[in-house]
């Protein structure tokens, strides 16, 4: 098939985009590190076809909740190689992944008294999630004049070391990993590098020797303008102190891998006229390019029914989404730009991340999904209907 006959609105995945962002993060991490990891954020897109080519190109599962640990496993990722993290991990799979040797980062005190439970004949090993304060320790990264964390222990209130201290207490268990996520807006270099100094300190001065340590995700994916994989690597290098630069150095991405490789396509159905404006209808809506409602902008191009002799509108184009939304418009042109028409297409590029995870199943159920790769274009996911909507429904 071709892109003429596709069902709209749809996202295309292209397939070789994704495992070259793959393979160009590994060539730069390999460029300076004996031993690195990608684990794919899963919840920056979670399609299983995504999964699975993440899976077979050679990367692990960061998982962050029971589901998203099931939903590994089901795509067939080794049980070795999914990182656990996050606050919403249930009791059985978090024993489970520690006693399959997963990369399981500890977050809270629960998991800490899960692993009273285990076996005390046998070793294990766990990481554990170090609070990031960006305020604290990167000001010029902050968005807000507290930029504070949720997320793992502070060593500032002194919870990290008695978090340690309780770990140890337990007697079989050793910490063996080290993770410290935070996602600045800047997303820079520099941000890493003091994130890197903060916690080499504080392995220093509570004498932890980690196999690993996971630097988290949030970095820019390749876009002119912005830092480049090889140039993130080269930061971690820089400022890692000797005796760490042979730990296993393991990134989560989850943008930097998928936006990029992923179009959605929608098709204006109709244009109506009033209060000095042109009104067009899509089928296509900005729930899907823009969940969170922040963009002003896309990286968008037009795919029209007939090129040539297109009148221009004399009035500026509100481009708007099938919902009944007020608010679901996604941009205007300005007067003069060339009228758009039913039938005509808006492609938006480099929607890949927290896009399809985030749609709701609102008036329009989840999109068609298509893939193109070596073998041309191909259907990956049936748009939802009104069967899959009732699915573990009574009624
Ligand atoms: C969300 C998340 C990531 C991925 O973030 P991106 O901005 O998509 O790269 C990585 N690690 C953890 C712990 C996360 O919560």
């Amino acid at each position: 098939m071709d892109t003429t006959n596709l069902h709209t609105p749809c996202f295309i995945l292209d397939e070789a985009e994704l495992v070259r962002n793959i393979r160009e993060f590994n060539a730069a991490l390999q460029s300076k590190f004996k031993q690195s990891i990608i684990g794919y954020s899963v919840k920056t897109n979670s399609l299983p076809y995504v999964l699975k080519l993440v899976k077979d190109n050679g990367c692990y599962a960061e998982v962050v909740s029971y589901h998203e640990y099931s939903l590994a496993l089901k795509i067939g990722f080794d049980r070795k190689h999914i990182i656990y993290n996050g606050p919403l991990k249930s009791r059985d799979t978090f024993l489970q992944a520690v006693c399959d040797g997963a990369l399981v980062n500890v977050e809270n005190w629960r998991e800490i008294d899960w692993l009273r439970s285990l076996p005390k004949d046998k070793r294990y090993g766990v990481g554990i999630r170090l609070n990031i304060n960006i305020s604290k320790i990167s000001p010029e990264d902050a968005a807000c004049d507290d930029d504070d964390s949720r997320f793992g222990f502070s060593f500032e209130s002194g919870e990290f070391q008695k978090a340690i201290a309780d770990i140890a207490a337990i007697g079989n268990i050793d910490v063996v990993g080290l993770h410290s996520h935070r996602e600045p807006k800047t997303r820079s270099v520099g941000f890493y590098q003091r994130v890197i100094a903060y916690v080499a300190d504080i392995i220093s001065q509570c004498h932890l020797s980690p196999d690993y340590w996971d630097l988290g995700g949030g970095f820019f994916g390749i876009m002119p303008g912005k830092p480049t994989y090889q140039q993130y690597v080269d930061g971690f290098y820089e400022v890692l102190p000797e005796s760490l630069r042979c730990l296993k150095i393991i990134v989560e991405p989850g943008n930097a891998i998928v936006a990029s490789a992923f179009d959605y396509w929608m098709e204006v159905i109709d244009v109506k006229h009033h209060d000095g404006k042109a009104f067009v209808c899509t089928d296509g809506t900005r729930n899907d390019v823009d969940p969170f409602f922040h963009k002003n902008d896309y990286f968008k191009e037009f795919v029209l029914t007939d090129s040539e002799n297109r009148s221009r509108s004399s009035l500026p184009q509100v481009v708007s989404g099938l919902s009944c939304l007020e608010y679901d418009r996604l941009f205007q042109l300005p007067a003069e730009s060339v009228s758009l028409k039913a039938g005509d297409r808006i492609v938006f590029h480099r929607v890949g991340a927290y896009t399809m995870v985030l749609s709701p199943l609102f008036i329009h159920y989840f999109p068609y999904v298509y893939v193109r790769n070596s073998t041309g274009l191909s259907l990956v996911r049936e748009e939802w209907n009104e069967n899959e909507f009732v699915i573990k429904n009574k009624y």
